[in-house]
């Protein structure tokens, strides 16, 4: 699937190795964001859409506020469809503020990224064993990057908790860039060089379509997706 506005392109794909695609995406004028699924059956598909919709009606606005509502709203279908009572998802999303910001939030290991003036940073810290490990300084950050404990979450909306996980918010510290928002299945196949490259090329959307290219040319061993903003 291909979404593109003028300034924004997403992209996502199943991988080449699973059998469903539990990540999702939306973009709207001031509101970008993606979401990655989990749960067995239909959960993780089912959560992801559920999340990214709610935020949609939500934001612009705020952050904590819309965050909530899409925890509430997949605990609300969880309810009524118990087969999919252990879904859950992550989200990381964007939004341009009444000042002209751009400000990000997310909950789990989805992950923002920003290219300004050829440099590449990372803007979210992931909520999993891997970066507690980290943070405690038991590992170093290359030992992070393949260490199993990221795939362990210490948060994720939906996940039967009544009380929603509050997302972490930063502000974009550029005036102009590239932002790439991102699920898991991007970074764990791809270096910060490799997605440093791809995503300074061309439009957002010759640059979203290169990630994943490169990410399924890498293993695909995940569901991969992104939303790539110049702003
Ligand atoms: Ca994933």
């Amino acid at each position: 699937m291909i979404v593109q506005t003028s300034a924004a392109a997403g992209a996502t794909h199943v991988g080449l190795v699973r059998a469903n695609n539990e990540d999702a995406f939306g973009i709207n004028d001031d509101v970008w964001a993606v979401a990655d699924g989990l749960g067995g059956h239909a959960g993780g598909e089912v959560a992801s859409t559920v999340a990214i919709e709610e935020l949609l009606q939500q934001l612009p606005g705020d952050f904590t506020a819309a965050f909530a509502a899409a925890h509430d709203a997949i605990l609300e279908v969880a309810q009524h469809h118990p087969g999919l009572a252990d879904m859950g998802t992550t989200l990381v999303a964007a939004q341009r503020d009444d000042d002209g910001h751009i400000r990000i939030a997310n909950v789990g290991d989805s992950r923002a990224y920003l290219l300004a003036a050829g440099r590449l940073g990372r803007l979210t810290v992931d909520d999993n064993y891997a970066q507690e490990l980290l943070d405690r300084g038991g590992i170093t950050a290359d030992q992070a990057r393949v260490h199993q404990g990221r795939f362990w979450l210490s948060k994720a909306l939906g996940l039967g908790d009544a009380v929603a996980p509050q997302p972490k918010i930063t502000t974009v510290p550029a005036p102009t860039g590239r932002l790439l928002l991102c699920t898991d299945g991007l970074n764990s196949e791809l270096s910060d060089e490799q997605i440093a490259l791809a995503l300074g090329e061309g439009s957002p959307q010759e640059s979203a379509d290169a990630l994943i290219e490169q990410a399924l040319a890498a293993g695909g061993r995940d569901n991969v997706t992104v939303v790539v903003l110049d702003f």
